[in-house]
Parts: C-alpha cells; structure tokens; sequence
C-alpha cells in the first residue's frame, strides 16, 4: 500500500515510516512529481488538511494524507487559528507572530491557548480525520530556543517549561502534532493487519 504524505519533507516522512510495518509506504510530493504549491486557503484548520489530502488524491489519484496546524488563544476568540503561520504577515516570521500575539494579549488575564492538528488521510476511498489537541498558556515573555513558531511563549498543561524548552522527545510525546500522528499510527496499523 503507497500512501503519499502531503509534504516535501523528508524527515516527517522517514519519522512517520519508521512507525509503520514496511506493508505500508510512505511516499512524498516530489515523488510523485508535485511540485506545485498546494493552496490552503480554507477558512478552518480541518478544511485547510482536507483541501491539501483532496488536492493529491484527485490531481494524482493517490490515497493521500496531509496535515494542518494552529495556535487557539481563547481570549482572541480562537486567533490565530488557521492564520498562525502568517499571523503578523506574508512574512511568516515566528518572531513577528509571537510580538504579535503578546501584544494582543496585554493586560489579558485569560492566557489559555491549545494548538490543534488535523491529518485528513484519504483511503481507499474513505476519508478519515484524526485531532490531537496541545492545552496550555500563553506566557509573558519568550523562553527557550528549541522548537519553532510560538514555541517560546507556549507552556503545555503540566508542565513548567515552555514548548521550546522541552526536548523534542518530550514534545512529541504530549504535542498536538503527536497526538495526531499517534492516532493516524494506530488507524493504519490496523488497517494493514
Ligand atoms: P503547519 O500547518 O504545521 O504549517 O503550522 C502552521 C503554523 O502554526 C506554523 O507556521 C507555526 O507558526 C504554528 N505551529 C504549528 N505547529 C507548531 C508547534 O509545534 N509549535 C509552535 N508553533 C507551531
């Protein structure tokens, strides 16, 4: 079975291969000869994840799964959600995004925030949503130099340190992305057994 993921990374895909029985093959975009930009322009963390695994599926006729991410910060009414990545600008810097983000939240009393992670897997036919949820809190300043985006100013529930204080075993461990991936793992294992 060849399932493509929805990325050009080839890192996500050899950590992901490693997680499955060798029945089961992750491929990539490139190789399958798409180049292309892959639009995300839905309006929903989930819509984003089902446009991209739709967009391989029906342009190549590959069974297909693709993820999406956002950080949701309650007292923003779940901003920046589906924006996180371009949140201070086109220039999708991690900096700006989190100066952004602590700015907004000034003076605000309600720091809860999770980051969410949908993979849409098309499947024979079928598809399938799989949600890994991330709680935590936005604190006041940044911290710690691992990880990426809003890593530094993310605390996850449970936890004294921030995201980008965590190694990225204990990260992956308790993370939305994690999660997510966690419940993709069992779906296909029990589908190729
Ligand atoms: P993507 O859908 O995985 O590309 O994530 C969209 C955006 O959400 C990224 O550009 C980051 O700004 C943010 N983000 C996603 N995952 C994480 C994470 O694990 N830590 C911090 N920021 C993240």
């Amino acid at each position: 079975m060849k399932i493509v993921f929805a990325t050009n990374n080839k890192n996500k895909i050899k950590e992901i291969q490693s997680m499955l029985p060798l029945s089961i093959e992750i491929i990539s975009l490139e190789s399958i000869g798409c180049h292309e930009d892959i639009p995300e322009t839905a309006d929903t963390i989930e819509g984003n994840a089902v446009m991209k695994a739709n967009y391989v599926t029906q342009k190549y006729g590959y069974d297909c799964f693709a993820d999406d991410t956002g950080l949701e910060v309650e007292a923003l009414n779940g901003e920046p959600g589906v924006f996180s990545a371009r949140y201070a600008g086109e220039q999708k810097s991690a900096e700006d995004n989190m100066d952004k983000l602590l700015l907004n939240l000034e003076n605000e009393a309600n720091r809860n925030a999770q980051f969410k992670t949908v993979i849409t897997l098309n499947l024979n036919g079928e598809q399938h949503l799989f949600t890994g949820i991330a709680r935590g809190v936005i604190i006041l300043e940044k911290i710690g130099d691992q990880g990426f985006g809003y890593d530094p100013i993310f605390k996850p529930e449970g936890f004294q340190e921030t995201f980008a204080q965590l190694s990225l075993e204990t990260k992956n461990a308790i993370s939305h992305r994690g999660k997510a991936t966690q419940e993709l793992i069992a779906f296909l294992n029990k589908s190729s057994s």
